[in-house]
Parts: C-alpha cells; structure tokens; sequence
C-alpha cells in the first residue's frame, strides 16, 4: 500500500511540473513572472490535495480490512483493495442508526456511481418540521429539489434518494467553483426543475459528485445531541458504502452568501472536516 501511495505521489508531482512546464513554455514567454507563480503554486495546492485523498483513503482501507480480518468476517467479495462494506455490515448501520428508506423517483436526476463520488455536504433545513414533513414539502414545490437524507432532531434519518443517483441539493455555486472542487461534468445531470440564478453562480456539478445530508435545524437553536450523533452514524454509513471518505463541505462553501450550515455548527463542520465526528 505504502508503495502505491509513493508512486502516486511521484505520478502526480511529474504532472505538476509538466503542468507548469507546459503553462509557462506555451505562452511563448509573455506570461507574467506572477502568474506562472501562481500557476505553480494551484498545480502544488492541487497536488497536495489528491496526495492527501489518496492516503486517507488508503488509511481508511487498512483500518476496514484489519478490522475485518480481526472480526474473522470476509468484508466482501470484491477483495482486500477495496473497503466497500459488506450487505450485511450495511444493513446493521442502517439498523442502529435507525435509517429509514422512502426513495422518491422524482428527485432521481441522474447517474452518480461510486467513481463520480468525491463530496458529503451538509445542509439545515432552516424549518420546524420533521423529515417527512420536509419530504411532502419538496414533493409539492414541484422543482424536484432534494437531498439523499434528513436528520430528524431525535437522531432517526430517512434516506430518499439512493446514494448512486445524483440528487438537487447544492444547486448553483459559486462560478469557477465546479473547477476549484473538480465537479466540472454536468453531462449526467437532467437538471429538471432548475432556473439559472446569474452568471456569479453559474456551475451546477457538485450535485453530481456529492451526497446531501439536512439535518432539520433552524439558526439560533442548539444542535440536540442525538442529532450530532445520527449524523456521525451516518458519515461512517456513507464512508462504509463507498469504501473511502468523501471531503466533507457544507452549502455556504459550495454558493458563497448561503445560509446554512448555520453559525451554531461552525465548531462541529471543523471537527467532521477534521476527524469525522462532532466532538
Ligand atoms: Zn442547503
């Protein structure tokens, strides 16, 4: 494991220089010392990204496979590589969680297997009402808008939109941004129901690489407990079912000016960014 890593590391560093190589030969000198800088140092941030989604997830992998081997439990079929949890292993987090399914075909918008798989964003529902409240609610606004799940304020979640289908959550961000968070094929997208709202938000791919959470929340109130604990359940869920751990964002640093996630979350979106759960 260890050598992949190194020999993706060197794959990725030779890239960055040729990046740069080629952005700064192909301009036939007229770029500005600044910007080749600049260029330099977004190739290195870019680097450094992938370097670093590339050992947590193998970091996660080794922890799934010795805790599988430990347990004397085969974790699939589909062999050590991959960290996919097991049917089995699924349907017991479901069970605990407790996960509720009620998938709704009219907020499946598309195609989002497992490859196309990079974000977990977190939402508020800035409303009172329960998940199947916010559920009807959606319905009967005919815009086909979504997330994958709701987290009740007593810890249970239901899940409408199967994790592989993409789902209108995150709508329009921040123009620029499909490229910053590499989200930029919108192709699987019907994008039924949506209006563009300007051309400083004009990308729509994070729906088509992410999974959306709503935890029912309204700004000025206190997280209950139960509530941060079902969405710490649900990240391991989501992370057991893909095999590695999506980066995890909430809706304000996809679409600058958002309201949610609100302020009272500030401290728990560093802590799930940082370590995966609240505390
Ligand atoms: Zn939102």
């Amino acid at each position: 494991m260890k050598r992949k890593i190194l020999t993706t590391i060197s794959i990725l560093l030779i890239l960055a220089v040729a990046a740069v190589m080629t952005a700064a030969c192909g301009s036939g000198g007229s770029k500005s010392e600044g910007s080749v800088v600049k260029e330099m140092k977004s190739a290195a941030g870019e680097v450094a990204r992938k370097v670093k989604d590339e050992k947590r997830n193998a970091d996660y992998r080794a922890k799934k496979n010795s805790a599988a081997s430990s347990s004397g439990s085969g974790s699939n079929s589909s062999g050590a590589a991959s960290g996919e949890a097991s049917q089995e292993e699924l349907a017991k987090m479901e069970e605990e969680m407790p996960l509720r399914k009620d998938f709704r075909d009219e907020f499946d918008h598309g195609d989002k297997s497992a490859e196309y798989q990079k974000y977990i964003v977190l939402h508020d529902t800035e409303g009172s009402g329960d998940a199947d409240t916010v559920i009807s609610g959606w319905v009967n606004d005919g815009r086909y808008i979504a997330s994958h799940f709701i987290v009740n304020k007593d810890g249970t979640v239901v899940q409408c939109v199967p994790m592989d289908r993409i789902a209108h959550h995150a709508g329009f961000g921040d123009t620029g941004h499909n490229e910053q968070y590499g989200v930029s094929d919108e192709s699987r997208d019907d994008k039924r129901g949506t209006s563009p709202i300007g051309s400083d938000m004009a990308d729509y791919g994070m729906n088509s690489y992410s999974v959306g959470i709503e935890m029912v929340h309204i700004g000025g109130e206190e997280y209950p407990e139960a509530q941060l604990e079902a969405v710490d359940r649900l990240i391991a869920y989501i992370d057991a079912y893909y095999g590695n751990e999506s980066d995890i964002i909430d809706h304000k640093m996809w679409r600058t000016g958002n309201s949610d996630t609100s302020q009272e979350f500030a401290g728990y979106l560093e802590n799930y960014r940082d370590h995966r759960t609240h505390d």
